[in-house]
């Protein structure tokens, strides 16, 4: 199945719905109006692939909503050409807006499963990333610092090494809790300190540690 102009239809329809939901950046926005979001679920699903919904995926996981995706895209706050982590590919969504906004991105999963499906999806859809089989708990020290770093499932705190991993001046953006999620944002101010903002609800999938340990 390709991009027709139906799905382009429902593309600019649903970016409408996330301006009138508070999404200001234009990059963020013109990226979801270019992502082909009907092409990362399950072709049973086509039909509501641009309400503004998650939807489940392969091994128990779901495609962030495309409200989430453009906020947690927004909180990051980089320009083109700098670095940024994701930890949960997932379906590649999230990976795939980064990308078209221009990014360097890295994104690793722990499911062999999605990380098997989704690398070459992505790559078909002409998105060049690094994606590592893997647990997001490390992070990817060998490619620190990172401009900035996504987190696409519930962590019940915040990963140390995530900090670690992140240039002065960078952002963590990250769902922390068990049940229901609260939007963290760590701003990193100097070495040593970092800024914390909080910004409301939102539900995800839990981040699970590495499943030997
Ligand atoms: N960004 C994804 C959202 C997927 S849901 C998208 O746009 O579709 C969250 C993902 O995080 C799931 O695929 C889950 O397997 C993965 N995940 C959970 N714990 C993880 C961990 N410790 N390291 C890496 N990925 C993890």
């Amino acid at each position: 199945m390709g991009d027709l102009a139906r799905h382009r239809g429902k593309r600019n329809k649903l970016v409408k719905l996330l301006i009138e939901k508070g999404i200001r950046d234009r990059e963020v926005l013109k990226a979801i109006g270019k992502v082909p979001r009907h092409l990362f679920i399950d072709s049973s699903f086509e039909e509501f692939a641009y309400q503004d919904q998650a939807f489940p995926i392969a091994a128990g996981q779901t495609i962030s909503q495309p409200y989430t995706v453009a906020f947690q895209s927004e909180k990051l706050a980089l320009s083109p050409g700098q670095k940024v982590l994701e930890v949960g590919t997932g379906s590649g969504y999230q990976a795939a807006v980064l990308c078209e906004m221009g990014m360097k991105v890295y994104s690793i999963e722990r499911q062999k499963e999605l990380f098997d499906a989704t690398r070459p999806l992505l790559q078909k859809l002409g998105y060049t990333l690094y994606t590592k089989y893997g647990d997001g708990y490390a992070g990817l020290p060998n490619h620190a610092p990172f401009d900035g770093i996504i987190v696409t499932a519930g962590a019940p705190e915040i990963p140390k090494a995530l900090l670690q991993q992140l240039k002065v001046g960078g952002r963590l953006v990250i769902p922390v809790g068990t049940n229901v999620q609260k939007m963290k944002v760590l701003i990193r101010k100097t070495e040593k300190d970092f800024e914390l903002q909080d910004h409301g609800d939102f539900r995800f999938v839990p981040m699970l540690h590495d499943k030997n340990h």
